[in-house]
């Protein structure tokens, strides 16, 4: 999950990243309004966490550039503000939830889950595939019911194909959303990325698309008949 941060509270900032990474999101911070309409327009993100009083621009006309220019990721907006009048010009803006300044982080980590469950239109907050299963809220993954030991780039790349299973998922989709932006997609990085989560699990669940990526389905869901995964 790749998550842009705007925020001009360099501690707060920094702070927000660091919980945010330790809870296995990649993090990109930025501090000035006018830097963050450009980012949030024109990279791809799973979710944005913006603060209203900006630099530069403000966080509601930021916002609202993002969706004019058809950004659809989920925007959690924090700020000091607590008036109505400011929660509901963001809402207006494009806005999909609201934190009040203090928060718990773990809550902005919370909330960002759902946020992104939600976007990908499930409202249960496991996912499971096969003897696969994910809850989205504590980030936790279990196989046959047993806890499933992954690195950060792995819970990433797995956790994207979970949302998406059943569906094939490219190669720059994958690089997108849970590698830093240097990461070239030809590189061979996602292959041994792959290979290295196909042998925890065991089960063939990663199928290989010709030409279109990977899909992440339970064996016995053969529909697409192309599956050329080694265990196949
Ligand atoms: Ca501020």
């Amino acid at each position: 999950m790749r998550v842009l941060v705007v925020e001009d509270d360099a501690e707060l900032g920094a702070s927000l990243r660091q919980a945010l990474a330790e809870a296995g999101m990649l993090v990109e911070l930025c501090g000035d309004g006018r830097a963050a309409e450009f980012l949030g327009a024109t990279e791809t993100w799973d979710a944005a966490v913006l603060d209203l009083g900006l630099p530069g621009r403000d966080g509601v006309t930021v916002l609202r550039h993002w969706r004019e220019q058809g950004a659809a990721y989920p925007v959690l907006v924090l700020t000091a503000r607590t008036r109505w009048g400011d929660k509901r010009a963001a809402f207006e803006a494009g806005a999909d939830d609201y934190l009040t300044k203090p928060f718990l982080h773990d809550e902005v980590v919370m909330r960002l889950r759902v946020l992104q469950r939600r976007a990908y239109g499930r409202a249960a907050p496991e996912i499971a595939v096969g003897g696969l299963r994910l809850d989205t809220a504590g980030q936790r993954f279990t196989l046959d019911g047993r806890p499933l030991a992954l690195t950060a780039q792995e819970q990433r790349i797995l956790a994207h194909l979970m949302h998406r299973q059943g569906e094939p998922v490219s190669r720059s989709e994958l690089a997108e959303h849970v590698y830093a932006r240097d990461l070239d997609p030809d590189s061979n990085t996602l292959d041994v990325l792959i290979g290295r989560i196909r042998r925890k699990l065991g089960a063939p669940l990663i199928h290989t698309e010709r030409g279109r990526g990977w899909r992440l389905a339970a064996p016995d869901d053969g529909t697409h008949g192309d599956a050329d995964d080694p265990a196949a």
